[in-house]
């Protein structure tokens, strides 16, 4: 199993020390003395203080070229490292550069050392493939951490591992997006994954948390994660981390910023490569993610938008659709029928197509009115669906629904809130329901409220197409109330 390792520092060699301690009583498997970020600290200091724990200690002393704070070169370098070794501490962090001198001389010490490389200024493949060889070769355990751009370069990185000619090696991407390399160390069989002891102790960005990283240690956790961009702040990390640690199950759930359209499929199936289990899909790649699947459940077919996808077990992705599940259970929490009643809905992206499957199933009489009604044609062709399609000017000459359905992003937290459907309309209705779920009260179900009309919040949605997505990718119970607390909670 991977061993999860803490980078301690501090102002002094005792606070280094207590800040060890907290670490190995919140199950950190090693700690990593950082010795260029103690000052004064040197083998002497560090055989005082840390004598008890040597046997789970990393000592490291990172140079300036290296990311780390060392001034030390030559000769007093190699005198540091020297006695460093001496100490019987778990392991010694050498640089393959830096260190060649100590590295050379290693002899039977070689076990106990970690050699390692900081990719800072860029890497390819080979580059990649060639360093970390050589780490595994000179060193106990070869390690290599690398700068990267996004998430699809931490799948990148991780992909280009092929061939070090060691399973005992650590390699992790430093950068944004870089979380998921933490995430996968043990699915792809790394010996040693460094992460923070809490949020405030974050320094490389794409740590994860020691509870986080903890969360993933055994080699089949489930990683799963929102592909999406820009993301901004989610909801659903929250909301299936906390299922997860319901269900005492292994597994995490990221943030996967992916920025260009036509990442989307390579980065699915590399990270399924490489462990992830699956994705949910947001703005603006449901219709993207319908085209880069392999397989298709009915109604993800009939929508032609995936929010959902299980990397199945030979590789191959399977694309649902759960914002439909999600829409018609949150109707049907508001006790609200829609069988054979007049039901608009405003807008034709994604969120809408849900709407239209999940309405057609209920029995409803729909129709759809788009800022752009070439989209709400197209919507319509492309479905293969028989219902109106009218512009948004249009609705001040319309009879009243019983149902109106806000699929656009109008009154989102941050966004425009310009009201899109006449009053006269809000006040017919029998109920509003608003797919934006924060704020939870929009100002279309504000709107509605002093009317009588039933108001459906778009939370109610956003937790039941999150706790169908789960089972999918778990095949467990989802939940429900857990979660539903864990999204009231994020939003209040
Ligand atoms: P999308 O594919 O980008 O489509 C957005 C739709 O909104 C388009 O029809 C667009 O019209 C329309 N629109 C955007 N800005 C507008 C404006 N200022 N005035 C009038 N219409 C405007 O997005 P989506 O995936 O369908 O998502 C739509 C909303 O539903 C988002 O707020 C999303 O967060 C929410 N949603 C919620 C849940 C949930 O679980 N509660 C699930 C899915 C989606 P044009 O065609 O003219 O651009």
């Amino acid at each position: 199993m991977t061993r999860t390792c803490v980078p301690v520092s501090g102002k002094d060699i005792a606070s280094a020390r207590r800040m060890a301690n907290s670490a190995i009583s919140s199950g950190a498997d090693l700690v990593e003395i950082r010795a260029d970020l103690i000052p004064g600290a040197d083998a002497d200091s560090i055989k005082k203080s840390f004598s008890d724990i040597l046997g789970v200690s990393i000592i490291t002393l990172r140079s300036r070229a290296e990311g780390g704070k060392s001034e030390l070169a030559g000769a007093d370098r190699e005198r540091w490292n020297r006695s460093a070794l001496s100490l019987g501490a778990a392991f010694i962090d050498l640089e393959l550069e830096t260190d060649v001198a100590v590295i050379r001389s290693l002899g039977d010490k070689k076990g106990c050392s970690i050699v390692s490389k900081h990719l800072v200024d860029g890497w390819n493949p080979g580059l990649l493939s060639k360093t970390l060889s050589e780490c595994c070769r000179l060193g106990g355990v070869g390690k290599v951490a690398a700068k990267v751009a996004d998430v699809s370069d931490g799948v990148r990185l991780l992909g280009s591992r092929g061939g070090s000619g060691s399973t005992r090696f650590s390699l992790m991407g430093m950068g944004p997006g870089a979380e998921l390399t933490r995430a996968l160390a043990s699915s792809i069989g790394a010996e040693l994954v460094f992460c923070a002891l809490d949020e405030d102790s974050i320094v490389a960005p794409g740590q994860l948390t020691l509870d986080s990283q903890k969360r993933v240690q055994p080699r089949n956790s489930t990683v799963v994660g929102l592909i999406g961009h820009p993301l901004g702040h989610t909801l659903s990390p929250g909301m299936h981390n906390a299922a997860f640690k319901e269900l005492g199950m292994p597994g995490i759930y990221l943030p996967f910023d992916v920025p260009k359209d036509s990442m989307v499929g390579e980065f699915m199936r590399g990270a399924g490569k490489l462990g992830v289990r699956g994705f949910n899909i947001t703005i603006p790649y449901k219709e993207t993610a319908f085209a880069a699947v392999d397989q298709l459940d009915d109604e993800a077919r009939r929508a032609k938008a995936v929010n959902t996808v299980l990397v199945q077990n030979d590789g191959s992705l399977k694309g649902f659709n759960t914002d439909i599940f999600g829409f018609s259970e949150a109707l049907r929490t508001a006790d609200y029928d829609p069988r054979n009643k007049r039901a608009l809905i405003i807008g034709a992206g994604g969120a809408s197509r849900a709407a239209v499957i999940a309405l057609w199933k209920m029995g409803a009489k729909i129709e759809i009115s788009n800022r752009s009604p070439e989209r709400a044609e197209e919507l319509v062709r492309s479905m293969r669906v028989f219902l109106k399609t009218l512009p948004l000017e249009a609705l001040d000459n319309e009879k009243p629904y019983s149902l109106i359905v806000n699929a656009t992003p109008v009154g989102m937290r941050g966004f425009e809130s310009s009201p899109i459907v006449p009053e006269r309309l809000i006040a017919g209705a029998d109920a509003v329901m608003d797919m934006v779920y924060n704020p939870i009260e929009t100002p279309l179900l504000s709107a509605a409220k002093p009317h009588g009309v039933k108001t459906i919040h778009g939370l109610d949605m956003l937790l039941h197409q999150g706790a169908k997505a789960f089972e999918i990718w778990t095949g467990a119970k989802a939940p429900v109330e857990v979660m539903r607390k864990e999204l009231m909670g994020a939003i209040v």
